[in-house]
């Protein structure tokens, strides 16, 4: 699938085939590290990356959010120090839970069957917190005349919102935020596209910002025997559905916009329909769900809870509502819109947490260095695809503290690879870590050292 570097055009000489070696070592090492939030345990795992560290040559500093929540920073120094800011590598140590039982090796076990290495954390994302070790270490080994530091940064608690991970550090560790450019999670690269074969590498400068609400609506008691007009959950469900009919507004923000006008013009839409034509866009959105995710707000009901016994009319009942803001909306008004909707004054909506994913620029050295070394690394056909992720990472607080912020895991990935995210089977092929090391590094690369 993914085939080796054709050329190399970094004056250096790097002998892939050792790093490969290294990375291969290192992320089944890495795997077998239980770091399943919760409980988190990240701290093992921030010992494991400082050790490997420390080998090259590299000191590394613990944020300890205390009960074994570790983040942690290691730094290469620019060649001269001219005051710019860093550019961060991020990536988190913790993993989301797994079933084992549809796991056909043990996921922790690293094990490598067939040149594809196996286990939670594979692609998400101790892989690319791999790529990244390698990257720090490569530019150390060889002396890169960096003209900003490189900052590896692996944080905590990812998986369950940040609070003892990225939280942390915004609150008590400012500095570690502060970067010009940061390389995180949030977009693959596909080997098929639409049923094709295809060589196409997503990077993410945005992603929808999450609005999790609790609805709740208050009514009167009763004997169920004598219905009356006042049952709070009969008031609660009827809000839901009119929220759940609420038709919203279709968007094309800037890296929706980038996606559509690449896959039109690489010959992926038919060249008779113009996806950015507002009703084309419409059609083609209500076909596929993810297309009408990163085009619209999104509403998704994910709990009620009411009642406690069959005879009995419930005086309250309360639901949550998980909702996705395109990176133009704006919450309050949509909270509003919300509440509007709803039509109902015994029915309360409460924001329960809320945060600005943003938008980082389309219009970076980043886009076009990446776009220019994904061409020249894997061949003509092959082409950077921008992308509006529906999900969120870490990168919103970086993008808060003034970063220009990417996901960019530059692997070719198949449709099923990609399903064992947060699924089962988690895995990553030896040659995608070959791969997304080398594009990374000479990303960075040429990023870092510019003026
Ligand atoms: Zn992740």
């Amino acid at each position: 699938m993914t085939e080796p570097i054709m050329q190399s055009l970094v004056d250096l000489t790097i002998d892939w085939n050792e790093i490969t070696e290294q990375a291969t070592s290192l992320l089944c090492d890495y795997i077998r590290i239980n770091t399943t939030n919760p409980p988190g345990g990240e701290e093992a795992g921030a010992i494991f990356l400082r050790e490997a560290l420390r080998r090259e040559g590299i000191d590394s500093t613990f944020y300890d959010a205390g009960g074994g929540r570790v983040s942690m920073s290691a730094r290469v120094p620019a060649a001269v120090n001219r005051g710019l800011k860093p550019i961060v590598l991020l990536s988190h140590i913790d993993v989301v839970p797994v079933e084992p039982e549809h796991w056909k090796v043990d996921p922790f076990s690293g094990a490598i069957i067939e040149n594809v290495i196996w286990g939670r954390g594979a692609l998400d994302m101790k892989g690319m917190g791999i790529m990244e070790l390698l990257c720090i270490a490569l530019a150390r080994r060889h002396s890169i005349p960096l003209e900003r530091d490189l900052v590896f940064v692996a944080v905590a608690d990812e998986e369950a919102g940040g609070l003892y991970g990225i939280h942390h550090l915004a609150e008590h560790h400012p500095e570690v935020l502060q970067a010009e450019y940061v390389f995180n999670e949030g977009a693959y690269g596909f080997s098929e596209f639409m049923g094709r074969e295809a060589r196409i590498v997503g990077i993410c400068p945005s992603e929808k910002s999450p609005c999790w609400l609790r609805v709740s609506a208050k009514g009167l008691p009763g004997h169920a025997s004598v219905p009356h007009d006042k049952n709070a959950l009969v008031k609660l469900v009827k809000g839901l559905a009119r929220l759940d009919a609420w038709e919203k507004r279709i968007e094309l923000t800037p890296a929706v916009d980038g996606m559509l006008r690449t896959l039109a013009q690489k010959g992926f839409v038919p060249a008779d329909l113009d996806p950015r034509d507002s009703a084309t866009l419409s059609m083609l959105a209500s076909m596929d769900a993810h297309l009408g995710a990163v085009t619209h707000d999104t509403v998704s009901i994910t709990s009620v809870h009411a009642g406690q016994k069959i005879n009995v009319i419930p005086a309250a009942a309360e639901a949550t509502v998980d909702c996705r803001l395109l990176p133009t909306t704006d919450p309050r008004a949509f909270v509003a819109e919300v509440r509007r909707v709803i039509d109902d004054p015994d029915v309360e909506v409460e924001v329960l947490y809320q945060h600005d994913s943003g938008m980082s620029s389309m219009d970076t050295p980043v886009m076009s260095i990446a776009a220019q070394v994904v061409r020249e690394k894997l061949g003509d056909d092959a082409f950077l695809m921008p992308q509006l992720s529906p999900g969120f990472t870490d990168s919103h607080a970086y993008r808060a503290a003034g970063a220009q912020a990417y996901g960019f895991t530059p692997a070719l990935l198949t449709r099923e690879e990609l399903s064992t995210i947060h699924g089962h089977n988690e895995r990553l092929s030896i040659a995608n870590l070959r791969l997304g090391t080398e594009v990374l590094f000479e990303v960075v690369r040429r990023l870092a050292c510019r003026a």
